[in-house]
Protein backbone atom coordinates (compact mmCIF):
# COMPACT_ATOMS: atom_id res chain seq x y z
CA UNK A 1 0.00 0.00 0.00
CA UNK A 2 1.24 3.41 -0.76
CA UNK A 3 2.59 5.47 1.88
CA UNK A 4 1.89 8.86 2.95
CA UNK A 5 3.41 10.98 5.85
CA UNK A 6 2.65 14.80 6.69
CA UNK A 7 3.92 16.39 9.15
CA UNK A 8 2.77 19.93 10.02
CA UNK A 9 6.03 21.67 11.73
CA UNK A 10 4.82 25.02 11.31
CA UNK A 11 6.24 28.06 9.68
CA UNK A 12 9.68 26.80 7.52
CA UNK A 13 10.39 25.88 3.85
CA UNK A 14 8.02 23.27 2.21
CA UNK A 15 9.90 19.65 1.32
CA UNK A 16 8.40 16.98 -0.37
CA UNK A 17 10.11 13.48 -0.27
CA UNK A 18 9.30 10.83 -2.76
CA UNK A 19 10.15 7.35 -2.74
CA UNK A 20 9.11 4.09 -4.56
CA UNK A 21 9.60 7.04 -8.00
CA UNK A 22 9.74 3.99 -10.65
CA UNK A 23 10.02 0.08 -10.76
CA UNK A 24 9.98 -1.76 -6.82
CA UNK A 25 12.35 0.74 -5.16
CA UNK A 26 9.76 1.79 -2.95
CA UNK A 27 9.95 -1.27 -1.00
CA UNK A 28 13.45 -0.41 -0.85
CA UNK A 29 13.33 2.81 0.60
CA UNK A 30 10.34 2.54 2.86
CA UNK A 31 12.23 0.96 5.80
CA UNK A 32 14.88 4.04 5.37
CA UNK A 33 11.83 6.35 5.44
CA UNK A 34 10.45 5.20 8.56
CA UNK A 35 13.76 5.52 10.63
CA UNK A 36 13.36 9.46 10.63
CA UNK A 37 11.45 10.47 13.37
CA UNK A 38 10.43 13.85 14.33
CA UNK A 39 13.28 15.40 15.73
CA UNK A 40 14.49 15.05 12.53
CA UNK A 41 13.07 17.53 10.87
CA UNK A 42 13.32 21.39 10.70
CA UNK A 43 10.40 23.82 10.93
CA UNK A 44 8.21 23.68 7.77
CA UNK A 45 5.59 21.87 5.89
CA UNK A 46 6.88 18.00 4.85
CA UNK A 47 5.29 15.56 2.77
CA UNK A 48 6.53 12.02 2.26
CA UNK A 49 5.20 10.21 -0.48
CA UNK A 50 6.52 6.53 -1.01
CA UNK A 51 4.76 4.85 -4.15
CA UNK A 52 3.70 0.90 -4.71
CA UNK A 53 5.37 -0.61 -7.89
CA UNK A 54 4.98 0.37 -10.90
CA UNK A 55 6.46 0.27 -14.76
CA UNK A 56 10.55 0.91 -14.47
CA UNK A 57 11.21 3.73 -16.78
CA UNK A 58 14.65 5.49 -16.08
CA UNK A 59 13.87 9.24 -15.28
CA UNK A 60 16.54 10.27 -17.94
CA UNK A 61 13.92 9.39 -20.40
CA UNK A 62 11.16 11.56 -21.05
CA UNK A 63 8.59 8.36 -21.38
CA UNK A 64 8.93 8.51 -17.43
CA UNK A 65 7.57 11.81 -17.20
CA UNK A 66 4.88 11.30 -20.01
CA UNK A 67 3.46 8.09 -17.79
CA UNK A 68 1.02 7.88 -15.20
CA UNK A 69 3.57 7.84 -12.44
CA UNK A 70 5.72 10.85 -13.75
CA UNK A 71 2.91 12.77 -14.08
CA UNK A 72 1.72 11.43 -10.79
CA UNK A 73 4.65 12.98 -9.81
CA UNK A 74 5.35 16.07 -11.60
CA UNK A 75 1.53 17.26 -10.05
CA UNK A 76 2.98 16.85 -6.84
CA UNK A 77 5.79 19.19 -7.56
CA UNK A 78 3.64 21.39 -9.13
CA UNK A 79 1.16 21.68 -6.41
CA UNK A 80 3.30 21.75 -3.19
CA UNK A 81 5.60 23.97 -5.28
CA UNK A 82 8.47 22.55 -2.53
CA UNK A 83 12.05 24.66 -1.42
CA UNK A 84 13.09 21.45 -0.95
CA UNK A 85 12.85 18.15 -3.00
CA UNK A 86 14.10 14.93 -2.80
CA UNK A 87 13.37 11.81 -4.80
CA UNK A 88 14.43 8.25 -2.84
CA UNK A 89 15.96 5.62 -5.12
CA UNK A 90 17.76 2.62 -5.18
CA UNK A 91 19.82 0.90 -7.45
CA UNK A 92 21.34 -2.81 -8.09
CA UNK A 93 24.71 -2.64 -6.29
CA UNK A 94 26.33 -3.82 -9.69
CA UNK A 95 25.68 -0.56 -11.37
CA UNK A 96 27.56 1.16 -9.31
CA UNK A 97 30.71 2.11 -11.56
CA UNK A 98 28.27 2.69 -14.46
CA UNK A 99 25.83 5.40 -12.48
CA UNK A 100 29.37 7.33 -11.10
CA UNK A 101 31.07 7.05 -14.39
CA UNK A 102 31.73 10.31 -16.47
CA UNK A 103 30.78 8.02 -19.85
CA UNK A 104 27.32 9.15 -18.46
CA UNK A 105 27.81 12.55 -19.96
CA UNK A 106 29.57 11.65 -23.04
CA UNK A 107 26.84 9.04 -23.72
CA UNK A 108 23.43 10.40 -21.97
CA UNK A 109 24.45 13.88 -21.06
CA UNK A 110 23.69 13.45 -18.10
CA UNK A 111 26.16 14.11 -14.79
CA UNK A 112 27.52 10.79 -12.87
CA UNK A 113 25.63 10.32 -10.02
CA UNK A 114 28.63 10.95 -6.91
CA UNK A 115 29.93 8.14 -4.72
CA UNK A 116 28.70 9.76 -0.78
CA UNK A 117 30.62 6.18 0.25
CA UNK A 118 29.15 3.08 1.83
CA UNK A 119 27.87 2.67 -1.98
CA UNK A 120 25.18 5.61 -1.05
CA UNK A 121 24.98 8.00 -4.25
CA UNK A 122 23.83 11.58 -4.71
CA UNK A 123 22.85 13.78 -7.65
CA UNK A 124 20.36 16.65 -8.42
CA UNK A 125 17.21 15.57 -10.18
CA UNK A 126 16.70 14.93 -14.24
CA UNK A 127 18.17 17.36 -16.26
CA UNK A 128 14.64 17.22 -17.19
CA UNK A 129 12.16 18.51 -15.05
CA UNK A 130 15.05 20.30 -12.96
CA UNK A 131 14.90 23.82 -15.00
CA UNK A 132 11.14 23.52 -16.00
CA UNK A 133 9.47 22.42 -12.80
CA UNK A 134 11.49 24.13 -9.73
CA UNK A 135 13.14 27.41 -9.40
CA UNK A 136 17.11 28.59 -9.25
CA UNK A 137 16.59 28.39 -5.53
CA UNK A 138 14.86 25.25 -4.88
CA UNK A 139 17.43 22.41 -3.62
CA UNK A 140 17.04 19.52 -5.70
CA UNK A 141 18.59 16.18 -4.59
CA UNK A 142 18.22 12.30 -5.51
CA UNK A 143 19.60 9.77 -3.17
CA UNK A 144 19.70 6.30 -4.03
CA UNK A 145 20.48 3.07 -2.19
CA UNK A 146 22.81 -0.29 -2.75
CA UNK A 147 20.43 -3.08 -3.14
CA UNK A 148 20.95 -6.36 -4.86
CA UNK A 149 19.69 -8.92 -7.63
CA UNK A 150 20.23 -12.19 -9.39
CA UNK A 151 22.93 -14.36 -7.50
CA UNK A 152 23.47 -11.83 -4.90
CA UNK A 153 20.48 -12.22 -3.68
CA UNK A 154 21.55 -15.66 -2.28
CA UNK A 155 24.85 -14.29 -0.82
CA UNK A 156 24.80 -13.47 3.34
CA UNK A 157 25.82 -10.57 5.10
CA UNK A 158 29.27 -11.85 5.38
CA UNK A 159 29.43 -12.88 1.59
CA UNK A 160 28.08 -9.74 0.35
CA UNK A 161 31.15 -7.76 2.50
CA UNK A 162 33.43 -10.48 0.98
CA UNK A 163 32.38 -9.62 -2.81
CA UNK A 164 31.18 -5.73 -2.40
CA UNK A 165 32.70 -4.74 0.89
CA UNK A 166 29.71 -3.94 1.64
CA UNK A 167 27.73 -3.90 4.86
CA UNK A 168 24.09 -3.23 5.06
CA UNK A 169 24.62 -1.77 8.46
CA UNK A 170 26.81 1.46 7.29
CA UNK A 171 24.97 2.10 3.88
CA UNK A 172 21.88 2.42 6.28
CA UNK A 173 23.97 4.85 8.07
CA UNK A 174 25.36 6.96 5.70
CA UNK A 175 22.23 7.27 3.78
CA UNK A 176 20.88 8.39 6.49
CA UNK A 177 23.10 10.81 7.06
CA UNK A 178 23.18 12.39 4.01
CA UNK A 179 19.00 12.40 4.05
CA UNK A 180 19.05 14.22 7.27
CA UNK A 181 21.10 17.39 6.08
CA UNK A 182 17.91 17.66 3.68
CA UNK A 183 15.27 16.67 6.65
CA UNK A 184 17.14 19.42 9.36
CA UNK A 185 18.10 22.18 7.07
CA UNK A 186 16.28 25.26 7.56
CA UNK A 187 17.22 27.42 4.58
CA UNK A 188 18.98 26.84 1.54
CA UNK A 189 22.28 28.21 3.26
CA UNK A 190 21.93 25.78 6.44
CA UNK A 191 21.82 22.85 3.50
CA UNK A 192 25.32 24.63 1.71
CA UNK A 193 26.92 25.32 5.17
CA UNK A 194 26.00 21.75 6.36
CA UNK A 195 26.88 19.99 2.57
CA UNK A 196 30.18 21.97 3.09
CA UNK A 197 31.13 20.79 6.08
CA UNK A 198 30.21 16.71 5.88
CA UNK A 199 30.46 16.35 2.17
CA UNK A 200 33.09 18.55 0.75
CA UNK A 201 34.19 16.62 -2.32
CA UNK A 202 30.49 15.53 -3.27
CA UNK A 203 30.14 18.84 -3.27
CA UNK A 204 32.76 20.09 -5.38
CA UNK A 205 31.84 17.38 -7.58
CA UNK A 206 28.54 18.57 -8.38
CA UNK A 207 29.07 22.04 -9.25
CA UNK A 208 31.85 20.39 -11.61
CA UNK A 209 28.58 19.12 -13.27
CA UNK A 210 26.47 21.34 -13.16
CA UNK A 211 28.60 23.86 -14.58
CA UNK A 212 28.70 21.48 -17.92
CA UNK A 213 24.94 20.92 -17.67
CA UNK A 214 23.25 24.14 -16.66
CA UNK A 215 26.62 26.41 -17.21
CA UNK A 216 28.04 28.77 -14.79
CA UNK A 217 25.03 30.64 -13.33
CA UNK A 218 23.20 27.73 -11.81
CA UNK A 219 23.24 26.45 -8.42
CA UNK A 220 24.72 22.98 -7.60
CA UNK A 221 21.83 21.27 -5.52
ZN1 LIG B 1 15.40 4.93 -9.33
Amino acid sequence: MSYFRYIDNGKGPTKLFIGGVHGDEGKDVLPLIKLLSYEDFSPGQIYIYNFDKTPYISTIHREFYESEQGKKILDLVDYYKPDFYTELHSYNIKHFKSLTSLKRLDNDGIPPLIDCGQYVLCSSVSPLIRRKHFTKETICQTLEFPTFRWEDLKLSEDELFAKYDYSHDLSVREYMSFLRLITLSKTRADFEDRVLRDYKKQADLALKYVKIIYGLDFPRY
